[in-house]
């Protein structure tokens, strides 16, 4: 996170100091305009006046010259009079409009003039009477050469520039001063060309330099503020002969500060700013997006303890990530991790396997996952399961990638659940119970060592089987297939948390009753079922055996006088309630003590045997033939009228009386029966008074002699 905090402030800054430059770009580029744009209209101005002071120094030269050349004419003239003075002065003026008017005056006294007319005041003054004019005089004496005056108001009206040349007649030491030519130049004309020039040309100007003094003379034409420096005029200088003049000028309306086109630099450069803001905030959003990226992906890892890494093989450059570091227990600060400190982390009983792992892994690209132990720093051991999931590029882009992952607890857990499962197994082994465990698809889950010896199959067939289909007869599959499909949605069925007894099949087909227990356990979403499973035939057959004992007799195997005397009740309560018959015939053996005397107790066993299958195979199913004293038998017939027991009676009389039962001895037996013979009437209300009534008509039996029946009175 910090890192992009910094690659955030490092971006701004950045935004900031392109923003900053693209301004002063923008200004220098202006005030570059606007220079080159003054330079411009400057050389502008510049060319303008080459003409203006072409036009001045033409027209200033030409003038001076004749004067000059008044000049020379009296030097070169030996005899100077009025008319020579005046034809030269005609012929020198004509055509020219500018010169006023030529003076010539030796020893500075005014002698000669042209024209005369309108200038007869100035004949014989002496410039050294008019201190105007005796200055600049006194100077071309001085000088020796051409000297000019003004421009100045001339007395006879409109602006002039006088020119005054000293004459010397002689050469070298014979030299010597005759006087001073003058010349006035009406100045109004030029004036008037300078002004409709400049006009035309678009400029303002003002020109200083009277008497011919440049800058330190005065300004005469124009206004004097053109030549103060604020108004950054443009100065050209007007040379002449004798003198020089200075020109300043400025555009009419003044200099232009604002550059053509510049609009379009300040547009180029808003651009630019609006560009850099634009990308660097583009930036700053993908920064913040991959900020929340990256944050989301190390929340992820921290949750799931997983770290990757990446290493340029080429470099060694190993990068881990913030988890990496954390499931290492490895300081973050340390930000060139290499890969011995990886190594250097692992158990050092695992490390020759993590290695060579690793070395396969970059000679073949082949990577596969494996679990080993890393020692923290603290000392702590832990577990981790470390993959290598890529390998990308060959030689110089070569690029490893892969994960580690904390799996500590889970290999905790696993352990546990191991250690609880050899447990479980060993207990549920050493019971004498079976153990099977399903899920709610009846899928077999457990199947332990009693469930392998009571079913006969063995776990490894039963796992992943249905048990109903394993166990469970087919008469009852959709009896186990309705509970099942209720467990599955409910965790609950008739079987569940209770006892129950039931015949279970085995491998081979056959069938045993066995006592179970269900109960059932969620995890997950889905419901299981534990049974436990115990064979119960024995206990089953000591249960059938006891309630045998407790209904039969030992010696015949029929029924015995209490279970008779139950039957006999129920069959009484019957008969009245329907209104049906009911007979009995009580039976007692004859002289029975001499059969037990005779033959042995053995023999009188035998005897009492045979009188129960002679008489069961004499009577019906529906009778019920019972022994209920030494050797008294009874037989209760249901739905029987008293005539008709007495045939059955005299029947069982009978085939008694044919019977043979040898001894053990080989004598044969011979002997009878007595019979009494009753029916229910209808104020018998137990079994008791039939019961006599049968007993009264066999002692009747017996008193009439013995293997005969008799009825009840
Ligand atoms: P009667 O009935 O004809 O008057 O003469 P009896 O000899 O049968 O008379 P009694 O009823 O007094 O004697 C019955 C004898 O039956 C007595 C007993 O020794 C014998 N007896 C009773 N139960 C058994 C038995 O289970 N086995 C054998 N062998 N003898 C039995
Ligand atoms: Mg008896
Ligand atoms: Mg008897």
């Amino acid at each position: 996170m910090k890192r992009y905090e910094k690659l955030d402030k490092r971006l701004a800054l950045a935004a900031f100091l392109l923003l900053v430059s693209v301004m002063a770009l923008d200004v220098l580029t202006q005030l570059h305009l606007k220079e080159k744009h003054l330079l411009e209209q400057r050389d502008d101005l510049f060319l303008k006046l080459g003409s203006l002071r072409h036009l001045v120094e033409k027209e200033l030269t030409a003038n001076l010259l004749l004067i000059q050349g008044t000049a020379n004419f009296i030097v070169a003239t030996d005899n100077l009079t009025d008319d020579n003075f005046d034809k030269y002065a005609r012929e020198a003026l004509r055509g020219n409009n500018e010169i006023k008017n030529l003076v010539a005056a030796p020893d500075f006294v005014i002698r000669y003039v042209y024209p005369l007319k309108g200038n007869e005041a100035v004949l014989g003054k002496n410039y050294k009477d008019l201190p105007n004019q005796w200055g600049l005089v006194q100077k071309a004496y001085e000088t020796g050469s051409l000297v000019v005056a003004g421009p100045l108001k001339l007395i006879q009206g409109g602006t002039g520039l006088i020119g005054r040349a000293p004459v010397f007649i002689g050469q070298g030491d014979e030299k010597k001063f005759w006087g001073i030519v003058s010349g006035v130049i009406d100045m109004d004309h030029l004036f008037r060309s300078i002004k409709a020039t400049s006009q035309s040309a678009g400029i303002t100007i003002a020109i200083r330099g009277r008497d011919g003094r440049g800058l330190s003379g005065d300004v005469f034409l124009g206004d004097e503020s053109l030549f103060t420096a604020e108004e950054q005029s443009v100065l050209m200088p007007v040379v002449f002969p004798t003198g020089s003049w200075v020109i300043a000028a400025l555009p009419q309306k003044g200099w232009d500060h604002a550059p053509p086109l510049s609009w379009i630099f300040h547009l180029v450069y808003l651009l630019m700013g609006v560009g850099v803001t634009i990308s660097v905030s583009h930036a700053l959003k993908r920064n913040m997006a991959l900020q929340t990226t990256q944050e989301l992906l190390n929340e992820a890892q921290h949750v799931a303890r997983l770290g990757n890494w990446k290493l340029d093989t080429q470099t060694g450059i190993f990068w881990w990530s913030k988890e990496f570091y954390a499931i290492l227990g490895v300081d973050e600060s340390i930000t060139r991790p290499t890969l011995d400190m990886f190594f250097e982390c692992i158990h050092p009983d695992d490390r020759e396997t993590v290695r060579t792992a690793y070395e396969r892994f970059i000679a073949t690209g082949e990577s596969r996952g494996f679990d080993c132990r890393i020692v923290r720093q603290d000392g702590t051991i832990r577990y981790i399961h470390a993959a290598n999931s890529r390998f990308a590029g060959e030689g110089k882009q070569a690029l490893a990638f892969g994960t580690i992952q904390d799996i500590t607890a889970r290999k905790v857990m696993e352990d546990a659940l191991v250690a609880e499962q050899d447990k479980f197994k060993a207990m549920a082994d050493a019971s004498y119970d079976a153990f099977i465990m399903i899920d709610s698809r009846d899928t077999i889950l457990f199947w332990s060592a009693a469930a392998e010896r009571l079913f006969r199959w063995t776990s490894e067939e039963a796992l992943g089987q249905k048990m109903h289909k394993l166990i469970v007869p087919p008469q009852y599959h959709d009896d186990a297939m309705n509970g099942l499909e209720k467990f599955k949605h409910t965790g609950t069925g008739m079987v569940m948390n209770s006892v129950m007894e039931f015949r279970a099949l085995r491998r081979d087909g056959t069938t045993f009753p066995v006592e179970r227990s269900v109960s059932a356990f969620k995890r997950g979403d889905e419901y299981y079922a534990v049974g436990n499973l115990r064979d119960i035939t024995e206990r089953k057959f000591a249960e059938e055996k006891l309630e045998r004992m407790a209904t039969t007799d030992g010696l015949t195997g029929l029924t015995n006088r209490a279970r008779f005397l139950e039957i006999a009740a129920q069959e009484l309560e019957r008969s009245k309630r329907y209104n049906h018959p009911l007979s009995l015939t009580m039976l007692d053996a004859d002289k029975f003590k001499n059969v037990n005397d005779t033959y042995g107790h053995d023999a009188g066993d035998a005897v009492l045997v045979n009188i129960a299958e002679t008489a069961k195979r004499t009577l019906r199913e529906t009778d019920t033939l019972a022994r209920i004293g030494g050797e008294e038998f009874v037989v209760l017939m249901p739905e029987t009228e008293e005539g008709m027991a007495m045939q059955v009676a005299e029947r069982l009389r009978e085939a008694i009386e044919n019977q043979e039962v040898v001894s053990a001895d080989g004598r044969i037996i011979r002997y009878t029966v007595s019979a009494g013979v009753t029916a229910m009437r209808t104020d018998d209300t137990s079994i008791g008074s039939i019961l006599k009534r049968a007993d009264n008509a066999l002692y009747t039996a017996k008193s009439a002699g013995r293997n005969r029946v008799c009825k009840a009175d």
